[in-house]
């Protein structure tokens, strides 16, 4: 763990043993942190906050810029080690380190719209907001894509004038000790502290730490309402959330098939067995084209290639932990009970290299219906969903039907439909010919239970400030 500009293990020295997720060998571990390191972190964060505060915005955006150069210059290691550590395949995963590069550099160069506002509020005084960091904002970070998360999200709320504890996932933990190390050559001491460890103590301990007046969230619903629910027992708190999704992607009766499936697969990003907030999980095809799609799904997923995630020439890896494939495949069996179609996979390759380690076939279900489990709920692995729908209030309806809120993808050459559609559909996101697209500036965060509060846009960055309002009578 990083704590005051320090690496520290935890006070009672426990352990938590990181296996690779393709073999199930044993490659590093890392500190089972305690409460006490939580509050050695918080009081180094606050510490430092001041400091850091009184820097300019030109100083923290040229420190960001540097942790960014630092990021890039251990590229290589830090693919390695997260490939190693999550089953996330390389050829896909280099991005990670060049997204978290990008977001620290996005926000480096928009200190200068962390604007307040003049109003003319009375006749003879003069009105006006000043937009202030909150202090020491903790981060909380899933094990989908750890470095990428917890790298990008420093960015925010450091170019704030924050200091920020950062929460690494329990599984595929690793990789927070290179992004420590680059945070340690490059920025003050305690400005950046990594605390690792199972949600129970570590995360919530930070949750409720009374100094911690802002809390990012990036993981489960099921962690989400828990941490809504602990922040409000201490003290009040600004907690924002990014979720799960169990995201539709509409095609219409006069898409391009091929297009549509293409996008389809791609969003389910397989590079990561499907374990992503915002994989296209759910294909719901006008019935006019329902046989083709599952034609060209079936055989479109058939040719991935599973096999070593260091491979580049590999499609897709392993999942990422034992209690997760045990999840995976206990939906999967609920598919099956619930009278879903089977069209591809649905258990453990075959072959020698997938006898140890957390391998599931890319899986694909036809003939699902609203009610089913494996429609209902985010299965946050390989297991992709087609059902059929006639009519657009219908299409409609069954991409609402769930709690979540995420992402969705629609498929017309019909500008009219593709717009009344978008509108009417309960999405933070919404790609129109296309799945799963993220451009920095715009907002990323769903609804319902996907969770609130836009990411990756000049909203991140001011949610990680509170307005004053500052009166001057003349
Ligand atoms: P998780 O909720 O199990 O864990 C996430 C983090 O929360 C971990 O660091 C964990 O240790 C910590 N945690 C667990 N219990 C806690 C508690 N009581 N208090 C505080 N912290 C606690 O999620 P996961 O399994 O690591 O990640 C998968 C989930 O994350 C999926 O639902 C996925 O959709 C979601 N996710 C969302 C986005 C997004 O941007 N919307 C991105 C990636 C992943």
């Amino acid at each position: 763990m990083l704590i005051d500009g320090a690496f520290a293990v935890a006070s009672d020295n426990a352990w938590i043993t990181s296996l690779n997720p393709a073999t199930e060998a044993e490659i590093g571990r890392v500190p089972a942190g305690t409460k006490d390191d939580v509050n050695r972190a918080v009081d180094a964060a606050e510490r430092a906050q001041s400091g850091w505060k009184q820097k300019s915005i030109w100083e923290r955006g040229a420190l960001l810029r540097k942790v960014a150069a630092g990021f890039r210059v251990r590229a290589q290691e830090i693919l390695t080690m997260e490939a190693t550590d999550t089953g996330n395949t390389i050829a896909k995963l280099r991005a990670d380190v060049e997204i978290a590069a990008g977001y620290l550099e996005y926000f480096a160069g928009l200190g200068t719209e962390m604007k307040g506002d003049t109003v003319p509020a009375s006749a003879t005084g003069l009105h006006f907001t000043l937009r202030e960091p909150y202090g020491v904002v903790a981060r909380i970070v899933p094990f989908n894509h750890p470095f990428m998360f917890a790298g990008a999200h420093l960015a925010a709320p450091l170019m704030a004038g924050n200091t920020v504890v950062i929460k690494t996932p329990e599984t595929s933990p690793l990789s927070g000790h290179l992004l420590g190390e680059v945070c340690q050559e490059i920025l003050p001491a305690g400005v950046v502290n990594i605390v690792s460890g199972y949600g129970l103590p570590v995360g919530d301990a930070l949750v409720r730490h009374a100094k911690i007046r802002r809390i990012g969230f990036t993981g489960s619903v099921a962690t989400g309402l828990a941490i809504q629910r602990a922040a409000a027992e201490t003290s009040v708190k600004h907690v924002t959330l990014e979720l799960g999704g169990k995201n539709p992607l509409i095609v219409f009766p006069d898409a391009d098939i091929h297009k549509a499936v293409d996008a389809a697969v791609a969003g389910m990003n397989f590079s990561w067995a499907g374990q992503s907030c915002g994989s296209t999980s759910r294909l719901l095809v006008h019935e006019s084209l329902y046989a083709r799609a599952i034609e060209l799904t079936q055989a479109k997923v058939a040719a991935l290639k599973l096999g070593d995630p260091l491979d580049p020439a590999s499609d897709m890896g392993p999942v990422n932990s034992i209690g997760h494939y045990k999840r995976i495949m206990a939906l999967i069996e609920a598919g099956k009970s619930e009278g879903a179609k089977l069209i591809l996979g649905g258990g453990r390759p075959k072959g020698e290299m997938f006898k140890r380690g957390y391998w599931i076939e890319p899986t694909v279900f036809a003939d699902v219906t609203p009610q089913m489990t494996i429609a209902r709920e985010e299965v946050f692995g390989p297991v992709m969903t087609i059902a059929k729908w006639a009519t657009v209030d219908e299409a409609i309806s069954i991409a609402n039907s769930t709690d979540y809120g995420l992402t969705t993808g629609i498929f017309t050459h019909d500008i009219t439909q593709a717009l009344t559609t978008a509108k009417r559909i309960e999405s933070g996101v919404v790609t129109i010919n296309g799945s799963g697209m993220h451009f920095v500036g715009l907002p990323f965060g769903g609804v319902k239970n996907s969770g609130f509060g836009g990411e990756e846009s000049l909203d991140e960055l001011l949610s990680y400030t509170q307005a004053k309002s500052v009166h001057i009578m003349l």
